[in-house]
């Protein structure tokens, strides 16, 4: 007998059932793909060697969550591998910046910004775990303590409108470019919690690449849900929730619109939830470019070939406007592209001399162009021969992202627009945001607080809220992979 059905093995289904098996429900999870993971896929494109990430590739998230501390991620043979320096930026000047693990280094490396940089990470790098905490809950719960939200509040509000503290290029364009990871317009709320989010993890767990890809972090949580009882079929689509009637628990690891439609006339939704959903808003899409090469990006400043990622923006003012005439709709040919060479990282990923290459480029919502041509260009600007190494390449626009994922509506990778509003009301506007209407049915997506990213507290909160309310489980239950703590 099922107790609970989790649709969609995203890293947010993944973890909802981790944690429901771990309490010791039964758990069926039906995913439509032929293989588990969502975001987390890894897969051979173009030779049977090399392995490309199709959408997650960094997790800064995975080291840090509450959930994935508990999971814990290397006990289970998951390597995080750590890259020389978490992220750099290439200038239009044909300088770099770059941050290292070390406060201390980047500060040295900024100059005359560097005591800033110290004094904006420093703190929250020591209050890490609460930071972390905070910024990645369900918005609804007070902080265990005033530490984290006294040190995050007048740091977003600094960090959040047009005039930076910082005085130099270097310092500007570096946080700028990790604002820009909320994909939308620059600066707000929003951006400036995630940068903070992501810019003080690099100084803290880091931004990591699993050895031998995203995938690994899948196949790990997939081993637990069945070493607990739980089965997933892949290869099953599920259209409407009638198909799951009889099961007490569904948890749904998909966007609002698909809740609309699976929830069919057999499930009526309230008219005010479901106009609620359907106002829910999407925002700009990327384009991903996946290459395979035959040497590593011949960068011109060498300082960023060491780097995990590489954002290609060029100075904060040029990010600013890219990045608002992406929101509003206007197709720019110099947008923003995130660039990742995980051999740089992970050697295991390259075999006789070929490698791969992850790079997407913020475009437009809905936008239909084949992005290879736009980032091959734009990669092309900071590393000049770079066309003359790729193997083979292929493109998936971002309305192609959507037919790959329902959940990436127009090509949000975001699952729903990062606005303030969308901060509290993901998806909508209720105390327990993971429940619906329907008894039972619980939605557990990136679409739910706290948002994107492979963190898996989507799934993980859901499924709390979930326990709680249907099996009085106040205590979570223990998820590390020493069975002797197994509750
Ligand atoms: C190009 C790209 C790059 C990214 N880079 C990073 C990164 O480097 N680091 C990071 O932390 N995050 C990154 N992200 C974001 C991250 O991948 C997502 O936020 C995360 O995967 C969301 O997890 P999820 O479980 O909510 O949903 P998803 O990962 O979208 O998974 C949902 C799953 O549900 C399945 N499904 C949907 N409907 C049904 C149905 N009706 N029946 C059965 N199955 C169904 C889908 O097939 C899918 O497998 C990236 C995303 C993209 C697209």
């Amino acid at each position: 007998m099922t107790d609970a059905a989790i649709v969609g093995t995203g890293p947010n289904g993944l973890a909802a059932a981790v944690t429901l098996a771990r309490a010791g429900l039964e758990v069926s999870l039906f995913e439509s793909a032929d293989t588990i993971g969502g975001g987390l896929r890894t897969t051979t494109l173009f030779d049977k060697d090399i392995a490309h990430d199709i959408c997650a590739a960094v997790h800064p998230m995975a080291a840090a969550s509450t959930f994935f501390r508990q999971f814990d991620l290397p006990a289970r043979g998951v390597r995080l591998l750590q890259p020389g320096m978490p992220y750099a930026h290439p200038l239009p000047d044909g300088s770099a910046t770059a941050v290292w693990r070390s406060i201390d280094r980047t500060a040295d490396h900024l100059g005359m910004d560097g005591p800033r940089w110290a004094r904006l990470m420093a703190p929250l790098v020591h209050r890490t775990t609460e930071v972390v905490d905070l910024l990645l809950s369900s918005q609804r719960a007070l902080p265990r303590s005033p530490a984290a939200p006294l040190l995050l509040a007048p740091r977003v509000l600094a960090h959040s409108t047009r005039c930076t503290p910082f005085a130099t290029e270097r310092a500007q364009a570096l946080l700028t470019g990790v604002a820009a990871h909320a994909v939308g317009k620059l600066p707000s709320i929003p951006s400036a919690a995630v940068a903070l989010l992501l810019g003080h993890l690099a100084h803290s767990s880091g931004w990591p690449l699993p050895e031998g890809g995203s995938a690994r972090i899948a196949d790990a949580m997939a081993a637990d849900i069945t070493a607990h009882g739980g089965v997933i079929h892949t290869g099953h689509h599920i259209k409407d929730l009638a198909e799951l009637s009889g099961i007490p628990l569904v948890m749904l690891d998909v966007g609002p619109r698909a809740l609309l439609r699976m929830a069919g006339p057999r499930h009526p939704l309230p008219p005010r939830y479901r106009n609620a959903l359907m106002s829910y808003a999407y925002g700009p899409g990327a384009a991903k470019a996946d290459f395979l090469v035959n040497a590593p990006i011949p960068w011109t400043n060498p300082l960023i070939g060491k780097a995990g990622t590489v954002h290609l923006g060029g100075t904060r003012s040029d990010i600013l406007r890219q990045e608002a005439a992406t929101a509003s709709g206007r197709p720019g040919d110099a947008p923003f592209v995130l660039v990742v060479d995980p051999a740089v990282t992970d050697p295991s990923r390259t075999s006789g001399g070929k490698r791969p290459i992850w790079a997407y480029a913020h475009v437009p919502h809905g936008d239909t162009r084949d992005p290879v041509n736009l980032i091959r260009e734009r990669i092309e600007e900071y590393a000049p021969g770079f066309t003359d190494t790729v193997v083979s390449s292929r493109g998936l626009s971002a309305t192609q992202y959507e037919e790959y994922n329902p959940s990436y509506v127009g090509g949000d990778i975001s699952a729903g627009a990062l606005t303030l509003r969308q901060s509290l009301a993901r998806p909508t506007l209720r105390w327990d945001p993971y429940t619906t209407p329907l008894p039972g049915v619980y939605l557990c997506s990136a679409s739910t607080p706290p948002g994107p990213s492979v963190h898996g507290m989507c799934g993980y909160l859901a499924a709390l809220s979930a326990l709680r309310r249907h099996h009085a489980v106040r205590t979570p239950p223990v998820l590390s992979p020493k069975e002797k703590e197994t509750t």
